[in-house]
């Protein structure tokens, strides 16, 4: 496919949510985009028609990133799609429904929220760390939850404070490559993420809690990425950024 010279960018769970947004985002800031996705295909077709219909360039990969030769693979086909890829942007992500007690967190979804988060977000960045030429750019996503420690989120939230390790780490291993690695930790964000298994009140609560009194929206969101990925993040390396309106 023909990407008329643009910057090649992957977003992992790029289907919905705030994936969605930073891929119409970048899209509308001029990169080729592969949106990733592991189920809701026809969601991802939705993504890749609304920008191809907006002049933008877009294809969609599924590929779970659990999985490390899915992950090797969905490198691959963007790379055969688009050519060399430039900017990598780890936005998939699972969360525990509502609040569950590290008491109450079964096996299964202590090993499911680490398979994911952590070791999703390992295995793509092992592949950028041969693929990512001069000047390349990735941002991983971490979670405000992780300065806020509310009880009920711990399985989670240790996996998204191994993600702002990692990303301080491989900043410094990519050492003289011209290379930036960040993370982007939201606040509570419009998505079903968030929504699912919170009562009304619970919402309200988070909706409240942030002294700019709203939830964010995926779109501040993919504007905080599009930040780090653009010409203007070029000096910001390292660095978790907390998006989150002022809630911690
Ligand atoms: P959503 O649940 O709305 O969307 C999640 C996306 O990730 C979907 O596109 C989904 O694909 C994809 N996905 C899930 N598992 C995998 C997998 N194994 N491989 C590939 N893709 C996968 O979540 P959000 O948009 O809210 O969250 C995006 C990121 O932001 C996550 O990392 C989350 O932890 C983080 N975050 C969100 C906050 C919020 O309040 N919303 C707050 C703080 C952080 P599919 O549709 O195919 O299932």
């Amino acid at each position: 496919m023909n990407n008329g010279n643009r910057k090649v960018a992957i977003v992992t769970g790029a289907s919905r949510g705030i994936g969605a947004a930073i891929a119409s985002r970048l899209a509308a800031d001029g990169m080729a985009v592969v949106v990733n996705y592991v189920g809701s295909a026809e969601e991802a077709e939705t993504v890749i028609s609304t920008i191809r219909a907006a002049g933008g360039v877009a294809t969609a990969v599924r590929a779970d990133v659990a999985d490390p030769a899915a992950a090797r693979r969905l490198f691959e086909e963007a790379e055969a799609a688009f050519g060399k890829v430039s900017v990598l942007v780890n936005n998939a992500g699972i969360m525990q429904p509502g609040l569950v007690p590290l008491a109450d967190t079964s096996d299964a979804l202590f090993d499911r929220l680490v398979a994911v988060n952590l070791k999703g977000t390992f295995n793509t960045l092992r592949e950028a760390a041969s693929r990512l030429g001069e000047g390349g750019r990735i941002v991983n996503f971490s979670s405000s939850t992780v300065g806020l420690t509310p009880p009920g989120y711990s399985a989670y939230v240790a996996t998204k404070a191994g993600v702002e390790a990692m990303t301080n780490i491989f900043a410094k291993e990519l050492r003289g490559r011209s290379i930036t690695v960040n993370a982007v930790a939201p606040g509570p964000t419009a998505t079903a993420l968030f929504f699912n298994g919170k009562s009304q009140e619970l919402i309200d609560h988070f909706t409240k809690a942030a002294p700019l009194e709203r939830l964010g929206t995926p779109e501040d969101i993919a504007a905080a990425v599009a930040f780090l990925v653009g010409p203007d993040g070029a000096w910001i390396n390292g660095q978790t950024l907390r998006a989150n309106g002022g809630i911690v």
